[in-house]
């Protein structure tokens, strides 16, 4: 385990700075200087971190990566090169990022998984990774492309991200009996991503290794997270974290505002309880209600005050059941603790023994494979 060097910056700031600003105080859900809704981490009580635009909180995810000092830069023609890299946690909040899987190809060749052996990566960390470039005693630029899968933790919630990384391995002389010599680091630092290979090495020892790591950048990849099922419905439909939540069919103050969720720990707390605008802890309300428009209270007591979640989590729309009694999804009964990703046309039905009194249907409006807006139909619709 090495410590991070002082070379590596922070996070970078992905929103105005007048937004962590307004972050700080935890009830805003929009910037009090530029209006823009406040989408907080799901850590947010610990990073205080808003997301980037493809729900990236860079305060609790800033890893790096790079091709280490000391790296062999002698190889046998016809041989394979391994890449002594590391992969660095630059969390400044002492967020633990876990690596949850790693690959590598060459050109378009398919990915080879490499066994890690370890997970865990905690702030200020990094931990040694070895990939292997094969075929290297061709002449001429040689594509290795590494793939690598990381996720932060909060409680029990998972976000999970992707990211890639390239080098170009530069090959002279192949045809050299003493084999091609890799130079890591040197000129080629400045490109951050070059390795050079070179058959030139008679004048070099046989044993020669690289005195400079190379950083190595890393490029969030979106379409290998939904390849991969770490991120999304599938491969073509994903809920972003700023999809619109639009309420219809509910009283008076018992839906929040149509629009993102903007609650701190960006979750909605459905149940009996008043809603946060009628000054209560809630954020939507449901109530059971008899023919004629009466409160049926013996039936809205089988309502717990908190009794399910709905939040998103890597780009899917959550529901964890709450309630003691658990609740039915499309008829399927679910206990306490569970946790369901809904979809479009899904049913949410509280009460288990009689799911058809009072239900939420979702519909999702979706452009080029992003839900943008959700709607969920109260049913029975409430009479005003
Ligand atoms: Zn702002
Ligand atoms: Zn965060």
């Amino acid at each position: 385990m090495a410590i991070v060097t002082s070379r590596h910056t922070g996070p970078q700031r992905t929103q105005a700075e007048c937004c962590y600003t307004s972050a700080l105080s935890r009830d805003a859900t929009f910037c009090g200087d530029c209006g823009k809704p406040l989408m907080r981490c799901m850590a947010a009580e610990e990073c205080a971190g808003l997301l980037d635009d493809r729900g990236l909180c860079t305060v609790c995810v800033t890893p790096y990566l790079q091709v280490d000092a000391g790296a062999l830069t002698v190889a046998k023609v016809g041989g394979a090169v391994a890449l002594p890299m590391s992969i660095g946690n630059l969390s400044g909040v002492q967020r633990p990022l876990f690596v949850t899987g790693l690959w590598s190809r060459e050109a378009s060749g398919p990915w080879r998984e490499e066994n890690l052996g370890w997970e865990r990566l905690d702030a200020g960390e990094s931990r040694p990774i070895s990939v292997v470039a094969n075929q290297i005693e061709r002449a001429g630029a040689h594509g290795l492309q590494l793939l690598v899968a990381m996720a932060s933790r909060w409680r029990w919630r998972q976000e999970n991200f992707a990211f890639t990384a390239n080098l170009t391995l530069m090959v002279e002389d192949g045809s050299s009996d003493k084999g091609p010599v890799v130079n890591i680091g040197g000129e080629s630092a400045g490109h951050g991503n070059l390795v050079y290979i070179s058959g030139k090495s008679d004048t070099k020892p046989t044993h020669q290794q690289s005195d400079q790591a190379v950083p190595i950048p890393l490029v969030r990849a979106e379409r290998e997270e939904r390849r991969l099922g770490l991120r999304g419905l599938d491969a073509d439909k994903w809920v972003p974290r700023n999809a619109e939540f639009s309420w219809q069919g509910f009283g008076e103050g018992d839906a929040p505002f149509d629009g993102p969720i903007l609650t701190q720990d960006g979750m909605l707390a459905v149940g009996r309880s008043r809603t946060r605008l009628q000054g209560g802890e809630g954020d939507v309300r449901m109530l059971v209600f008899g023919a004629s428009g009466e409160l049926d209270e013996t039936s809205s007591l089988l309502i717990s005050r908190r009794h399910f979640e709905l939040y998103i989590e890597s780009d899917r729309l959550i529901l964890r059941v709450t309630a003691g009694s658990g609740l039915r999804v499309n008829g399927n009964a679910y206990g306490e603790g569970k946790v369901v990703s809904l979809a479009d046309g899904d049913v949410i039905s509280p009460l288990v023994s009689a799911p058809d009194t009072v239900a939420l249907r979702l519909s999702f409006r979706v452009e080029h494979g992003s839900a943008r807006q959700i709607i969920f139909q109260r049913l029975p619709q409430i009479r005003k």
